[in-house]
């Protein structure tokens, strides 16, 4: 089972995630836990935890069908104290409402160095915020995303993710989520069947497939090795459609969210569509819904 969808709105509350995660035919989907654009949010009520494991149960999500994504405010890999205490904060405040809300991953872009240590210097910082976080919590897993490589930020090397999880303690609790725009931005070429394979070959070699805990389906608007960070509808961009056809017909992607961040959300029903029909996953969401009813 493949479980794709897209990031879905949380807006009025997280229990609206799941529904419109349904509305577009997904059968997993990502969502903000708080706005991403501030620092602090109110806490979770227990209406809002029930009412999410309520839609959850009633769109049939299972909890290994969602992944949410962490503020972009946060920095685990910040040079200086105060910015750097902040993030952690921030950080072990979403792990905090996962764990409220059931979730087993976050997904978070790893960190910047902001040009004032050294890329080793970031790496090591990052895995330092993440085992210290993950010593306050108890379950929650911590999804790091490969990136563009656009400004400082770290993570744009399959080499920046396996050091990482080197680095954390509890390696039961780390993985990683590829973004296909990232990728194609940081300078693997995705966009080829060739080039799919030797990418997730290197993958396999230096991260594992193993650690692959989720999955961004997006398509880019800059060239190969660009480092510039612009996602794209699939098939519109300069990757095209042939990585999304492989990943869907691929059973090293099972069992994982795979998740648009496509910016033209009109498409995502559509998009979802022809994953599924790939992934062998026809059955359309409004029509099993049916048959329930007639049983
Ligand atoms: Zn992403
Ligand atoms: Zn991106």
């Amino acid at each position: 089972m493949k479980y794709i969808g897209g990031h879905v709105s949380a807006a009025g509350g997280v229990a609206n995630a799941p529904i419109r995660a349904h509305e577009i035919g997904a059968t997993g989907f990502a969502l903000f836990t708080k706005n991403q654009r501030q620092w602090t949010a109110k806490p979770l009520t227990e209406e809002d935890i029930i009412g999410f494991k309520q839609a959850c149960k009633a769109h049939n999500y299972p909890i290994e069908a969602v992944m949410p994504h962490d503020s972009y405010l946060i920095n685990l890999g910040h040079p200086e104290k105060a910015g750097l205490k902040k993030s952690k904060d921030a950080f072990l405040d979403e792990l905090q409402r996962c764990e409220q809300l059931g979730i087993q991953k976050l997904n978070f872009h790893p960190g910047s160095h902001l040009k004032k240590i050294s890329e080793k210097e970031c790496i090591k910082v990052i895995a330092d915020s993440i085992n210290e976080a993950l010593d306050q919590t108890s379950f929650v897993k911590a999804v790091i995303e490969n990136t563009a490589g656009q400004g400082t930020n770290m993570g744009y090397r399959f080499e920046h993710l396996a050091e990482m999880i080197e680095r954390v303690d509890q390696k039961e609790r780390v993985g990683v989520c590829i973004d296909t725009a990232h990728a194609f931005a940081a300078g693997y070429d995705v966009s080829t069947e060739d080039g799919f394979e030797d990418t997730f070959h290197q993958f396999e070699q230096i991260v594992g497939f193993n650690k692959l805990m989720g999955m961004h389906l997006n398509d880019s608007k800059k060239a190969l090795g660009s480092k510039v960070d612009r996602h794209e509808s699939l098939g519109d961009g300069l990757i095209g459609w042939t990585p999304f056809k492989m990943i869907m017909k691929d059973s090293r992607f099972d069992g994982i969210p795979l998740i648009l961040e496509t910016p033209n959300m009109e498409r995502w029903a559509e998009e979802i569509e022809q994953l599924r029909t790939w992934a062998g996953d026809t059955i359309h969401p409004t029509i099993s819904e049916k048959e329930n009813i007639s049983k």
